[in-house]
């Protein structure tokens, strides 16, 4: 039997180069390398050199290492926010973020847009002590990505506020300079496909500086991955725990294939492949785009929404039997959407099978 195509939001199809890596790491041994070894060291460096260049993260922000992308809201709220966030929520990521805050007992401030629609930034008015804006690049849930322009946007209405954009489900394709965040952070098995259990938490001194004061204030900033503890590991490029190794290694194996490519590829490809879908869901005549404004199209999780009364199953069966697997809708809207994630794993070819499908359903 052929493999299974998995378009899958996450975890996705691993990247098409990551099996030849696995076995590479299986002969060499990586899984029992010590963490405080050389070669562990090695590894880490490589890994965040080559994330510097793939997606453009300036000399001056740390590349840390948690354990998935949950784990990365609540590092960041943990350090970088005393009292109050806010939170632009657009769906059921966006939302969890915020709710993170709220178990951590930070007061919340929230500004909502309908699902499938992205906050607008000039609608964004925040008291001037605010002290932290969480935004969610590419709303998994619904589909919608963040026009370019808006991130810079928030940047200049708010330059003092600290910055943290989730790109869990985007990056790599990112459409803003990282110079213009505080923080971003973002899990390996979704655009990157690697096996999960791997974080990546980038951050600049602004954020290490706001945790310094939050500690010397008196407050807790959590323990072993506390902002403070990561860094002072992070510049001899080792962990504070035993970390997932062989993730680490994969990721620097990955991201080196990738940039051989070059981010200017994968980005043309992704838009391409992006244009092939949206095209063959809006000539089915029983699906269209759950994000109509196209501006806020994600070229990375695309979100279709069934006509009504449709037979869900019947159609991911159909997939299935020509050995293709799509995400089903997001909590509320599970019978309602299907959802492709469009990553660079993802060839031309798989992608316009998969629209050829689409458009073939009896
Ligand atoms: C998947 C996802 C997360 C959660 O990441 P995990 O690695 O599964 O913890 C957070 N935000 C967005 C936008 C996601 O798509």
């Amino acid at each position: 039997m052929s493999r299974k195509l998995y378009f899958t939001a996450g975890p996705s199809a691993l990247y098409f180069t990551a099996e030849e890596h696995l076995k590479n790491a299986l002969r060499e041994q990586i899984p029992s390398l010590s963490h405080r070894s050389i070669d562990f060291q090695n590894i880490y460096r490589k890994a965040a050199g080559n994330l510097r260049e793939l997606l453009g993260i300036p000399e001056d922000y740390y590349v840390l290492f948690l354990s998935s992308g949950t784990e990365a809201w609540e590092r960041l709220l943990q350090n970088c926010v005393t009292e109050r966030s806010c939170h632009m929520v657009n769906g059921a990521f966006s939302q969890r973020f915020a709710e993170t805050a709220q178990a951590l007992q930070i007061k919340t401030e929230i500004f909502n847009a309908q699902p499938g629609s992205c906050s607008k930034p000039e609608e964004l008015i925040l008291p001037d002590n605010t002290e932290f804006i969480a935004l969610t690049h590419n709303e998994t849930s619904t589909g919608a990505m963040q026009p370019a322009g808006d991130i810079a946007a928030i940047r200049k209405a708010f330059p003092d506020t600290l910055l943290a954009v989730d790109v869990v489900s985007s990056a790599p394709y990112l459409t803003f300079p990282v110079s213009l965040v505080d923080s971003l952070f973002f899990s390996v098995q979704k655009g990157f496909g690697l096996p999960a259990g791997l974080g990546v938490w980038v951050v600049n001194e602004r954020c290490l500086r706001k945790t310094e004061q939050k500690q010397d204030e008196g407050f807790s900033i959590g323990s072993y991955h506390s902002l403070p503890n990561l860094v002072a590991h992070s510049v001899k490029y080792q962990t504070p725990e035993t970390p997932n190794v062989l993730d680490v290694y994969l990721l620097a194996q990955v991201t080196e294939d990738m940039n051989l490519k070059g981010i200017g590829q994968i980005k043309q490809e992704t838009n391409y492949k992006a244009a092939v879908l949206y095209q063959a869901i809006e000539q089915c005549n029983y699906l269209q785009p759950f994000v109509r404004n196209k501006e806020c199209q994600s070229k990375t999780t695309i979100v279709a929404e069934l006509q009504k009364d449709m037979d869900h199953k019947r159609l991911l069966d159909y997939l299935a039997g020509k050995n293709m697997e799509v995400s089903t809708g997001y909590g509320e809207y599970k019978n309602q959407h299907i959802r492709i994630a469009n990553f660079p794993t993802h060839s031309k070819e798989q992608i316009e099978m998969l629209a050829d499908a689409l458009l073939a359903y009896p």
